[in-house]
């Protein structure tokens, strides 16, 4: 890799890629086949702190920002982006609190976000409400000091094995997109229940749920910044998360080419080995120089971001204020574009290399015994969720328009 990486930095993605290789490999093909998440790795994954490591070390997090997470997403998606999936989910779920939390919101809930104790995930999407985030029906209506939720959420990630969801939900219907707000509700809050379990291409070890609220009564001091600010804070974390995605996309193209040019110097045809044709060759090059490419983008971005997120976490701490006010104090960038960009060039890289790895491995890439078809399946999530491509590409477009109308 030709980033420049601090020592925590290298050290954490080595100790993450270890783990993975160790632990995950021998079991991600039975997980995948059996379409079950190992809650013994999950308990090791709590304790090696990879829940922790975006978060304040105050909190108990490692205090790493968005470089540090996507370090050890990327390593652990070379092994199995199912497995690791939590990591990110959790994460997801972790920034609207980290960026709009109140002090004593942090207080409370950051400290067993950072030690494993408590994941989490991330209920926004529902039946009728996807792409068009604004149009969900899920209502939370304040009744005294709490709100009384009703609804359904879908394709959570995650969802069976956590303990908070944070929830967008419309607080005030009249008000369409400025009457959205986000609630974290506990896995044993009355009236929440977990619905059906999602069955899918890929990413088959990770526990997708369906979500229903009904009469589900939460405290109004479960709500994450004001009322009806609900797609502000959506647009705002996915700002911060979506580098994370595309590190898992790159990590699952590198783990395709970790699986295929091994192979590749192995199988001999026409009494030579397959690697030694310049054909493959010269394809193994592209896929190499675009996963590498893919990576300086995540992490071009990444580390940019940190520079003003780590200071301004700084602010929020001492001065015992939301995130985001000192954000908006040290700086008025934002990331939408350089975010959807990773995204967008990382998820179809992966979903590139990891089909083209089928091709150069012939007949066994295709066999399930075979890991390559496996990182196919996980390839493809990335390029739908956090917003569809389609969706990076409306944003990118949105941005560079109105930089061009300054
Ligand atoms: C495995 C998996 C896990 C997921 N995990 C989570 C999770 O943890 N939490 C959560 O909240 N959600 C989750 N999602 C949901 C995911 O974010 C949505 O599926 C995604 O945003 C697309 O929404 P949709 O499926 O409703 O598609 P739709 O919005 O119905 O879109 C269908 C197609 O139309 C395109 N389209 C729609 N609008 C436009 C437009 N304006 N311009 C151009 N094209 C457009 C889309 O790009 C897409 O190709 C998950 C999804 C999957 C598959």
């Amino acid at each position: 890799m030709i980033q420049d990486f601090t020592e925590e930095q290298k050290s954490i993605s080595e100790i993450a890629y270890e783990f993975a290789v160790k632990k995950i490999k021998p079991i991600r093909h039975a997980c995948d086949e059996k379409e079950e998440y190992p809650l013994e790795i999950l308990n090791e994954m709590k304790k090696m702190d990879l829940f922790g490591l975006c978060l304040p070390e105050v909190y108990g997090g490692i205090g790493g920002g968005i470089t540090s997470l996507a370090l050890a997403i990327e390593q652990m998606s070379r092994i199995c982006a199912g497995i690791s999936l939590p990591v990110a989910t959790s994460a997801l779920g972790t920034i609207p609190i980290l960026l709009y939390a109140t002090d004593e919101q942090r207080a409370k809930w950051l400290p067993d976000i950072a030690s494993g104790k408590k994941l989490v995930a991330f209920a926004l999407t529902e039946p009728e409400a996807g792409s068009d985030a604004a149009s969900i029906t899920t209502t939370a209506i304040k009744d005294g000091d709490n709100y009384i939720v009703n609804g359904s959420k879908h394709f959570c990630s995650s969802g069976k094995i956590s303990d908070l969801y944070v929830i967008f939900v419309s607080t005030n219907p009249a008000k369409g997109a400025r009457g959205i707000s986000v609630l974290l509700v506990g896995k044993d809050t009355p009236g929440f229940t977990m619905g059906k379990k999602e069955k899918k291409l890929g990413i088959k070890a990770n526990p997708t749920y369906e979500l229903n609220f009904e009469n589900c009564k939460v405290p109004v001091s479960n709500r994450l910044g004001p009322e009806g600010f609900g797609l502000f804070i959506l647009q705002e974390t996915f700002d911060y998360s979506r580098p994370g995605v595309a590190a898992q996309a790159v990590g699952i193209a590198q783990g395709a080419l970790d699986e295929t040019i091994p192979y590749l110097k192995g199988r001999q045809q026409f009494g030579q080995s397959i690697a030694s044709f310049q054909g493959i060759g010269h394809k193994l090059a592209e896929l190499a120089t675009k996963i590498e490419a893919a990576r300086a983008l995540v992490y071009t971005v990444s580390k940019a971001m940190d520079k003003v997120l780590l200071e301004a976490i700084d602010h929020a701490i001492k001065n015992k204020t939301p995130l985001k006010q000192e954000l908006k104090k040290l700086s008025k960038r934002r990331w939408t574009k350089e975010s959807a960009m990773a995204k967008l060039f990382a998820s179809d890289t992966a979903f590139e290399v990891a089909q083209e790895c089928i091709n150069l491995c012939g007949g066994i890439g295709y066999m399930r015994d075979f890991p390559v078809e496996k990182f196919m399946r996980d390839a493809k999530v990335t390029q739908i969720y956090e917003g569809s491509n389609y969706i990076q590409k409306n944003e990118i477009a949105a941005s560079l328009i109105k930089e061009y109308t300054k």
